[in-house]
């Protein structure tokens, strides 16, 4: 048990924001499933200490390709007071039970989940512990908040079916539903339109049988109390499940097993035996990582017409019976051959082979994801190999971009629409006020969709889309409630089995031992331990204070010392006395000055930059020459004032703001796109590609790290898509520091990262994508807590540095820094023994 652990679970209490703030989600204890248990249970919400869980489990086969039928279950519990750095990491999480294999256990999960749930309802009544952090005894309390689950385990822990006709787990036995061709298929979007929307009697564009019109309306999500009274009168007989079961007969309906389950399940969830978990507003959560892959192998396969598509010859076969879409349906050609019409989503060979090849050139900056160029199989127009997160970055990012680099289909708007869904669900912060504007957003969406493709296009998982903002607000952010923090979690125990014939052997020692290795780390200081190397984008350095505006960080690669040319000298000097708070009040004064002494009676934006440029830094010089430069602000003054020496370090790459830049001449030769920079300014948004990055000194006092770019004239050089998608040209530049008025640099500190991916079509135009910043987590504006080094933030006169961003640290490296015990569940001793 550690002090600094201790202090950490009462993060979400302690450490938030003010009011105003406090709307904005950022963490599951900012939104409604959480604050509505703490107002239910108001003795257990009075203690910030009561630790409130999640409960994940998914099946790994722990001897990877091997054996293919073996399924081992861990059952994880997941902290949430914790702060959002800490909460999802592996050292966070409490390895509480291992189900062995061979069969997954399916809905007998409860019985294996008996410990579990008897230690909960222990923890529900309090146990006696230690606050290291008052260092006084307290009555521990905790409560099960909800579960993380894919698709079939989110049966398997509700008790609710995920199969057949009733196959939402939210709408239950209202669930939209047909048989099309073979397949179910789930569409009627247009239920959860306003009862007046055109779109409900234009059924012969739609998805509805025989082209009615929709008149239903969109079913609403059960309570915990109807689904435990519906499920109380399922009789369950846990193991019967294993028994052999009859070989089914050829003809036998597909959903024969289906049908003698009630459409609210097949057994009543151990969860129930809960007393607080009927009243809880999100019990399980519907995991955006596989439904996200999912929609966007539908989308690929559909597209690209892959192994994958959901219009086959079949599926037009069955537009027929059902009367809709009659331009989708067979047609005969003259020699008497049947063939499908082309339709709005299908692309010719050519337009396959040009987006395939955008996504072969792409080069991605280092840290946003795989190379996708390998997946790409030019010979038979595929992409294969694609994993979870690939089509993560697809949907997020890529895919719009591609799909208008190469123009190759019709549908890119409407495909774009469903991308920035994806990317705004997904946000680390969330306005909740933004949330009914998604929500219409995607029904919309799905409504067209509905009008281009066929049924077989709406799986289950693209019917869950409906459903995913309702769980931001219950639960918060999406990056708390996903399943890639697991999965990856989950390949990591897959490395301890060492002794294949007892794999879940080998876990729970491998486990163990990590503990124990992890909590005498946290008891070492100033070691180096394997713990403690510095994370990919780690850009923290022990001398940040020499750094001007911020602007240090961390240098890669080979740096040499060069002599600057005196007009990039007098730019770069200028750059920094106009950003300059310290001598604000100076400059106002000298250009006031000025005019009277050239008794001139106004000046113009030209002039003050010439004088500036020429005569500031003298009358600066004259001005500060007799102070003695006790204070800060005086030793900084004179500083500036005597101007930027002329030798200074050129650098190859820099590590800043969580992204990593490489200077244009080094970056070309990688597979990964480095040099794309972005800064907003005066509410323009400028992008450039870094060339050089300079470390400048005034006198060897204060260091400042500038990168000269080449930057896309703003007028000539920019086109912008309705929906805001920007492509820029390179060709047509501005500041390219040819005269001594341009602007070629920027701090270091204010650049933000894109990359380019280039057109086929539009030779010279590149698409610009922006890059998110790993492990940095937006805290909002009124931080109570002193956080390092970003004090002179609010120098810059940028909009985008008005937000205030906290360094997350890797889950260990903060033992570099001096903390000890940062991160051992306190509560450890309780839940494992
Ligand atoms: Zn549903």
């Amino acid at each position: 048990m550690s002090l600094k652990t201790a202090e950490d679970m009462r993060w979400h209490d302690t450490e938030r924001l003010g009011e105003d703030d406090k709307k904005i989600l950022r963490h599951p204890s900012d939104a409604l499933a959480w604050k509505t248990f703490d107002e239910r249970h108001r003795d257990f919400a009075l203690d910030p200490r009561s630790v409130r869980l999640g409960l994940a489990s998914d099946g790994f086969n722990p001897y990877r390709l091997m054996n293919t039928t073996y399924s081992t279950w861990p059952v994880m519990l997941i902290p949430y007071n914790l702060p959002p750095w800490l909460c999802m990491k592996p050292s966070s999480f409490i390895l509480s039970t291992l189900i062995p294999g061979k069969p997954s256990p399916g809905n007998d999960i409860d019985v294996y989940l008996q410990p579990l749930v008897h230690e909960l309802k222990l923890l529900w009544t309090g146990v006696e512990a230690f606050d290291a952090f008052e260092g006084k005894k307290f009555n521990l309390r905790a409560a099960l908040l909800w579960t993380i689950n894919d698709f079939p385990g989110y049966a398997m822990l509700s008790g609710l079916s995920t199969k057949g006709y009733n196959e939402c787990p939210i709408c239950i036995d209202s669930t939209p539903s047909d048989r099309f061709g073979n397949k179910i298929c789930y569409c009627s979007y247009r239920k959860w339109l306003p009862s007046d929307h055109p779109y409900r009697i234009q059924g012969e564009k739609f998805c509805e049988k025989y082209g009615t019109n929709e008149r239903g309306k969109a079913p609403s999500r059960p309570s915990g109390t109807d689904i435990l009274s519906e499920q109380e009168k399922v009789e369950y007989v846990y193991g019967k499940s294993k028994a052999p079961q009859k070989k089914r007969q050829r003809g036998d309906n597909d959903n024969n097993d289906v049908q003698h389950e009630s459409a609210f399940g097949t057994k009543r969830s151990i969860f129930f035996d809960l007393v607080y978990w009927e009243h809880n507003l999100l019990r399980h959560n519907l995991d955006v990582m596989h439904i996200e892959k999912n929609v966007s192998k539908n989308i690929l396969g559909t597209l690209l017409s892959m192994d994958k598509s959901r219009d086959s010859r079949d599926d037009r076969k069955a537009l027929e019976k059902w009367r809709i879409k009659p331009h989708l349906w067979l047609s005969t050609n003259p020699n008497g051959s049947e063939y499908m019409p082309p339709a709005s989503y299908s692309m010719s060979t050519e337009e396959k082979e040009r987006f395939l090849n955008v996504l072969q050139k792409l080069k991605v900056p280092d840290g946003y994801g795989s190379n996708l160029s390998s997946c790409v199989n030019m010979k038979q127009k595929k992409l294969i190999n694609l994993k979870s997160h690939d089509n993560h970055v697809l949907m997020q990012d890529i895919l719009p971009v591609a799909l208008r680099a190469s123009n190759s289909t019709k549908l890119i708007d409407l495909l774009a629409g469903l991308s920035s869904f994806f990317k705004r669900l997904c946000s680390t912060t969330i306005d909740p006020d933004d949330l009914d504007d998604l929500q219409d957003g995607i029904i919309l969406t799905l409504c067209k969709l509905e009008i281009e493709f066929p049924p077989s296009f709406f799986t289950i998982m693209v019917h869950l889309l409906i459903h995913l903002v309702e769980e931001v607000k219950l639960g918060g952010p999406v990056r708390y409630r996903w399943m890639y923090p697991i999965e990856r979690y989950l390949s990591h125990l897959k490395s301890y089995v060492t002794n294949k014939a007892q794999p879940e052997g080998s876990i729970a020692e491998g486990f163990l031992l990590e503990e124990t290795i992890r909590f005498c780390s946290r008891y070492l200081e100033g070691v180096k331990t394997i713990f403690n190397i510095p994370t990919r984008m780690d850009d923290e350095i022990s001398n940040s204070n020499d750094y001007l505006f911020n602007t240090g960080g961390r240098v890669v690669g080979k740096e040499v010392t060069i002599r600057l040319d005196d007009k990039s000298l007098k730019q770069a000097h200028r750059y920094v006395l106009l950003h300059s708070d310290a001598i604000k009040g100076d400059m106002d004064e000298f250009l006031m000055e000025k005019p009277q002494m050239n008794s001139q009676s106004s000046a113009t934006e030209s002039d003050e930059s010439n004088w500036i440029i020429n005569e500031f830094g003298g009358w600066l010089q004259n001005k500060v020459h007799c102070i003695d430069a006790t204070t800060e602000d005086e030793k900084l003054r004179k500083s500036l004032a005597g101007g930027l020496y002329c030798y200074g370090r050129k650098l190859k790459g820099f590590i800043i703001n969580g992204f990593k830049f490489l200077s244009m001449d080094r970056d070309c030769r990688l597979l990964t796109q480095n040099y794309g920079i972005m800064v907003e300014a005066d509410g323009e948004a400028y992008f450039g590609k870094v060339m050089d990055i300079y470390e400048l000194n005034y006198y060897r006092a204060y260091k400042v790290v500038l990168f000269r770019c080449n930057w896309v004239d703003i007028h000539r050089g920019v086109r912008t898509y309705p929906n805001g998608d920007v492509c820029v040209n390179f060709s047509k530049l501005m500041h390219t520091g040819r005269l001594l008025q341009d602007d070629p640099f920027i701090f270091s500190s204010q650049a933000k990262q894109v990359f380019y991916i280039e057109d086929e079509i539009q030779i010279g135009w590149l698409h610009v994508v922006k890059n998110k910043p790993r492990d940095l987590f937006d805290l909002g504006d009124s931080l109570p807590v002193e956080v390092e080094g970003e004090a002179i933030l609010d120098t810059f006169k940028l909009d985008w540095s008005k937000k205030c961003w906290r360094k997350a640290s890797s889950e260990l490296d903060d033992y570099a820094v001096g903390n000890s015990a940062k991160f051992y569940p306190f509560y450890q001793g309780i839940t494992t023994s």
